[in-house]
């Protein structure tokens, strides 16, 4: 596979930005992030022993805005990974219109192998070392893969403690009944099926029965199968990081299954009839165990990489019998797998507009803690829809006008917002509520 997440990052905004003209100072600022942060993070194990994990938080722009984005715990975290998630942030948080810039942050770590206590530990040295590049109007860290509402409780204390005030408006994605948003767990996967069908509602294809096919069952896969299953579409196959399940005829109860991986720990073998999961029912169901890479291929309408970034290459794209692409993890698609889709007439939703539902109520939630304010959940999602049809609107209109794929689209519509503010002197942050 040719070039790294954020050399592939970089070479998207060049295609981009020549459809522009940017000015070469917009340009070069967005092809370089303000600042790169790369800490050292000690922690006492529970053996007694010292070990040295490395942590990393890059903000990419502010033009918009406080930095914004996820602090992701995983073995393959590193500088250049960060880097490319920071910027695709910015193109996100701008695309969306949300008044926030792009960061992102995460440490090389399996947290699997971590008891709870070493957990916090290594996320209060974490925001300790962080501390004095974050806060509310600076730089506001969320979950991302492997973390979540209790990682982002600990930061928000952790700080606390070190500014001498308690502002949770730090971090977002924090549990809901301590100043949390209603509808954030859910916002990412409920925002991806606003983008789809609202695609779909484009194209003028209708979306019911048609099959999908999920890689990843986390935060974001769960709800996303919840919605499109409600919606009127049959899941046919889900994995997680242990294997996956596929049903031709389609999964009955996405509940079921949640319920199964929670009790045994992985979602192989997860085969539901009613409530009732065990490998015998394979049989009944007409089922097979896929592997987490076979979901992709799959004989589906929809595929939807949902867990990690680089899993849609020039290998497995000329096997790939989907028609659509939602891109829920962010860079799932190499560069040589895009050119392959586009010779296929595959269509993909890019990942900054596909996933930023969760973006979208990570503003909600900040501008309530800011305003001391409490909205209800269907307020929320409603709100977060209405920001996601607007999006899916504008990347349409541009690919249009541009006669380009979506993923371009997106950046131009994305680099535009920048534009207009970077021409601003005043580069005053905008309310857009
Ligand atoms: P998560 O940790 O809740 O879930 C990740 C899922 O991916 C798990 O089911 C895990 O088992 C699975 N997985 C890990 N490695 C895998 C592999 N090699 N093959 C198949 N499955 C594998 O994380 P999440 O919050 O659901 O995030 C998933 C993706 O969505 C990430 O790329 C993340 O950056 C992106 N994303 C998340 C959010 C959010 O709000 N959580 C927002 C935008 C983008």
């Amino acid at each position: 596979m040719a070039g790294t997440a954020w050399e592939r990052a970089k070479n998207q905004l060049k295609k981009a930005a020549g459809h522009l003209e940017l000015e070469p100072l917009l340009f070069a600022e967005m092809l370089h992030p303000d600042r790169t942060v790369n800490v050292s993070v000690p922690v006492v194990m529970d053996d007694g022993r010292v070990e040295v994990f490395e942590g990393y938080r890059v903000q990419h722009s502010n033009i918009l805005g406080p930095y914004k984005g996820g602090l992701r715990y995983h073995p393959r975290v590193n500088m250049g990974e960060v880097e490319a998630l920071a910027f695709w942030m910015t193109m996100k948080t701008a695309l969306v219109d949300v008044p926030f810039g792009g960061g992102k942050g995460g440490i090389t770590v399996d947290p699997k192998q971590l008891s709870e206590g070493e957990l916090e530990r290594l996320t209060r040295e974490f925001t300790r070392k962080l501390a004095p590049v974050i806060g509310p109007t600076l730089d506001i860290p969320a979950p991302d893969v492997n973390t979540n509402a209790n990682v982002m409780q600990w930061i928000r204390e952790e700080y606390a403690h070190i500014v001498g005030k308690d502002e949770p408006a730090v971090v977002t994605g924090k549990p809901v009944e301590r100043g949390g948003s209603e509808g954030r767990t859910e916002a990412t996967g409920l925002g991806g099926s606003v983008a789809v069908l609202s695609f779909l509602a484009h194209l003028g294809k209708n979306p019911a029965g048609m099959t999908v096919s999920i890689q990843g069952f986390g935060n974001v896969g769960r709800y996303l199968a919840e919605s499109l299953s409600a919606a009127g579409l049959k899941i046919v196959a889900l994995s997680d990081s242990k294997g996956g399940i596929y049903i031709p005829g389609g999964i009955e109860d996405i509940s079921a299954v949640e319920a199964c991986k929670e009790r045994s720990g992985k979602l192989a073998g997860c085969y539901c009839i009613g409530s009732v999961c065990d490998i015998y029912n394979k049989k009944k169901l007409d089922g097979q165990d896929v592997s987490s890479d076979e979901v992709l291929t799959l004989p589906v309408d929809i595929i939807v990489p949902a867990a990690l970034e680089d899993v849609l290459t020039e290998k497995n794209a000329p096997l790939i019998q989907a028609k659509y692409v939602l891109e829920l993890a962010n860079g799932p698609t190499t560069a040589e797998a895009d050119t392959i889709f586009a010779h296929r007439g595959i269509t993909v939703i890019p990942d900054i507009l596909a996933n930023a539902g969760g973006v979208v109520v990570s503003y909600f939630e900040w501008y309530q803690n800011m305003h001391g304010e409490r909205w209800e959940k269907a307020d929320v999602l409603a709100k977060m829809k209405k920001y996601m049809e607007a999006a899916v609107e504008n990347v349409w209109t541009h690919a249009r006008k541009h006669n380009v794929s979506l993923r371009e689209a997106a950046y131009i519509a994305g680099l535009e917002r920048l534009r207009k503010s970077f021409q601003n002197p005043s580069r005053s942050p905008r309310r857009v509520l």
